[in-house]
């Protein structure tokens, strides 16, 4: 019988690409097409119900029923029009995944017939079976009950034939449930902070946003080979597996020509995305074999993220057509680079200014600065939550990983800026005389360039770098859901620009002009800040000793990095700024230290499967055959030649015999020590059990299997190896 792996083998080999046309080569004809933006807006609804919604997403205010109902029909006809015949309450839950429960527009009435039906209700509001979403003992079985509720802010979609309706995700009780709702707050409080400040400078600026551009870096394997692989089914992962002869030491695949069995995955994928306005731009491989990258045009932080998890659902969906799987998980392969998602972050104001980007003038520079300074600040008051936003069972094989930023938060801003920032500090406390101002003005600010974009001053290795017109976040997982850091920057953020507020004013209102009481504030946060700041190679060794000395943290697991998220100083963060009360919060951590035991749980039962049920069999089979080899040797060989010609054999019998019993022993014990772990009933407890007691296992086991995949006949070895998912194209 020819096993699995080389069934798949000649699977994957005999590929060809699967033939996409593109309908049309434009894609400005495509692009929205299946959006309920502003032209279908105004094609399929009344001027009415479209001030509505301009005025829900401009100002936030509430749509009455009435309206709503009036956006319904519009927004049916619109649907039915691109041959939509259900439609969806479209939700991000905590597991991460996105959710969508569909309903059809059309109701039988009994005598075989049916009526339309969708209203303003079943726009605005749904209730979803909901019971089976964590919610960390947020809903009491009694209570069981949770509704989606519509975000104006974030437009319908089509995709298939089901009208999509982003909606956030909350209890009865009022508690957030999803990733949205604490996003949007975030959202609504950084406007409320930045606002104000903006107006010290610009009294035109009535509001602000965060924009965020995410670059996605996935991996592409052939369905049949991952389908061969029990670990990458059921974990995202492969638990096993020897380095292959060649990795990526060669770097031969970056920006290397893409195969075209992956073109067309990736046109079509693009094809996807315009229609439903996602902006993708970039695509490019990436430094590990058979790895890729998408990136968009920035937007608005609320719709990015929704893109992002739209993008995720799409490319799982066209890569299965194409013969292919998408690994989105942070770190598939060991030894192989994994995969990150870059979050570009930076506030824009109503009035299009980039409040991360330099300006012309010296007043405009001194805007610039103070946003630049303060969000300083907030990375250095609250990297420990930063931390904490970026933490998952996945990312924790990547962050540290000579790849990846380490778990260590600090800010790259590059040369120059540090040159400024030196300047200001040693600004005079006080009132600034007229010459001072003079020198500050021409000298300092008045020197920054517009253009501070410049490639040669990257530095790669930080995990908060800025990059001339915005912040990089680099430590986020490419499976995260982008609305989680995304919520704490915010946030942090806000806080820190009211807090930087109130201490302007208070200068003011003591008699200091505005521009030296923002210089003196400025410079005192230069100062206290500066320990968050390194330019160096983040992946060193001297980093991290560096790091020690001055105070930063580097917390390298996620059950002990999730504990800032319950730090009062992060409560009281969340609850001043009104986008989470502490109810929430603690709900949320147990969810998320729930995630993780789960997870280890579940790759440690699979490792145990693959280990002892896939592997060691094979082991034995193989050693039979060798015993049987030596046995026929002695039959037919004097004893001096036997001995010399059976020596490796010998050899190899017991070293499988060895790996065989090691791998027993460990399985058994590793299945003890689950059993002593999930008696623990606190969720943080259980967790930091998990990833202390069960998690080593993991390496010793693989070791030893990894070690017989060197020794085994190649033939018999049952799963797919790394060269082979890597390189099969
Ligand atoms: P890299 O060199 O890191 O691959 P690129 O410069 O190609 O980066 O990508 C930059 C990313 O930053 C893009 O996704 C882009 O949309 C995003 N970006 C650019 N300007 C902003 C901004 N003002 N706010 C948020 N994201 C931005
Ligand atoms: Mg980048």
């Amino acid at each position: 019988m020819t096993s699995l792996r080389f069934t798949a083998l000649f699977e994957s080999i005999k590929r060809k690409p699967v033939e996409f046309s593109l309908p049309t080569a434009k894609v400005s004809a495509v692009f929205g097409s299946h959006v309920f933006n502003d032209r279908a807006m105004k094609e399929f609804l009344t001027s009415e119900a479209y001030e509505a919604v301009l005025d829900a997403i401009i100002n936030g205010s509430k749509i009455s029923r009435e309206k709503a109902d009036q956006i319904a029909a519009g927004m049916k006809a619109w649907a039915t029009s691109l041959g939509a015949t259900h439609y969806t309450h479209w939700f991000q839950p905590l597991t991460g995944a996105t959710a969508e429960k569909h309903d059809s527009f059309f109701e039988p009435t009994g005598e075989g017939r049916a009526i339309e039906k969708f209203n303003g209700g079943q726009l605005v509001q749904q209730e979803p079976d909901a019971s089976s979403f964590p919610s960390g003992g947020i809903r009491n079985t009694f209570e069981a009950r949770g509704y989606t509720a519509w975000d104006p802010t974030s437009p319908a979609f089509v995709m298939g034939n089901t009208l999509c309706i982003p909606t956030v995700f909350v209890s009865y009780t009022g508690e957030a449930l999803d990733y949205k709702t604490p996003l949007l707050k975030s959202m609504n409080a950084l406007d409320k902070a930045a606002t104000a400040v903006c107006q010290y400078f610009d009294k035109n600026v009535t509001k602000v946003y965060s924009t965020l551009g995410w670059e996605q870096e996935y991996f592409l394997i052939d369905t049949a080979l991952y389908n061969a692989r029990p670990d990458l089914v059921m974990t995202g992962r492969t638990l096993l597996g020897h380095a292959p002869a060649k990795g990526q030491q060669l770097e031969d695949h970056y920006f290397g020509s893409i195969p075209e069995r992956v073109i067309k995955f990736i046109q079509e994928l693009e094809f996807e995305c315009y229609k439903l306005g996602i902006p993708v731009r970039t695509r490019h491989n990436e430094v590990a074999p058979s790895q890729y990258e998408l990136a968009p045009i920035f937007e608005e932080s609320n719709i990015a993220v929704d893109h992002n998890s739209l993008l995720m659902d799409l490319m799982d969906k066209v890569a299965r057509r194409h013969n292919f799987r998408v690994l989105l998980h942070e770190k598939p392969f060991a030894g192989i680079n994994g995969s990150g998602k870059h979050n570009n972050w930076s506030l824009a104001t109503n009035t299009g200014k980039n409040l991360l980007s330099p300006g012309r003038t010296p007043k405009s520079n001194l805007m610039f600065l103070t946003f630049f300074v303060n969000t300083i600040k907030a990375v250095y008051e609250y990297a420990d939550l930063l931390r904490a936003s970026i933490a998952s069972a996945q990312n924790d094989h990547r962050l540290g990983a000579n790849e990846a930023p380490p778990a260590i938060i600090s800010v790259f801003i590059g040369e120059f800026l540090t040159s400024v920032l030196n300047e200001l500090e040693k600004v005079e406390e006080g009132k600034l005389s007229p010459e001072q101002k003079t020198e500050l003005k021409l000298n300092v600010v008045g020197r920054i360039p517009e253009i501070l974009l410049d490639n040669t001053d990257r530095n790669r290795t930080s995990p908060f770098a800025f990059t001339g017109n915005k912040f990089e976040f680099r430590a986020v997982g490419a499976s995260a859901n982008c609305a989680g850091p995304m919520t704490v920057l915010n946030t942090i953020m806000a806080q820190q620009l009211s807090d930087f507020k109130v201490e302007v004013d208070k200068l003011v209102d003591s008699g200091m002009k505005k521009d030296d009481a923002i210089f003196n504030v400025l410079k005192k946060y230069i100062i206290t800040s500066k320990p968050i700041l390194f330019e160096g190679d983040g992946y060193s060794e001297e980093w991290v000793e560096e790091a020690a000395r001055r105070g930063l943290n580097n917390i390298k697991t996620t059950p002990h990095a999730l504990k800032a998220y319950i730090d009062p100083k992060a409560i009281k963060l969340f609850e001043n700024q009104d986008v989470m009360n502490e109810r929430e919060v603690h709900a949320r951590y147990d969810i998320m230290q729930e995630m993780y035991f789960k997870k280890i749980q579940i790759e440690s039962r699979v490792l145990g499967d693959m280990a002892g049920n896939h592997i060691v069999p094979v082991a034995i089979k193989y050693q039979n055959t060798l015993i049987e080899n030596v046995r026929s040797l002695k039959l037919i060989l004097p004893e001096n030649e036997y001995n010399l010609v059976a020596k490796e054999q010998l050899d190899m019998i017991k070293e499988i015999s060895r790996r065989v019993s090691t791998i027993i022993a460990l399985k058994e014990e590793m299945i003890e020590t689950r059993k002593v772990c999930n008696k623990i009933e606190d969720a943080e407890e259980r967790a930091i059990a998990y990833c202390e007691k069960v998690l080593p296992y993991f390496q010793k086991i693989r070791y030893e299997v990894d070690k017989l995949e060197l020794l085994i006949d190649d033939q018999l070895w049952p799963l797919p190896k790394y060269r082979e998912l890597l390189f099969s194209k």
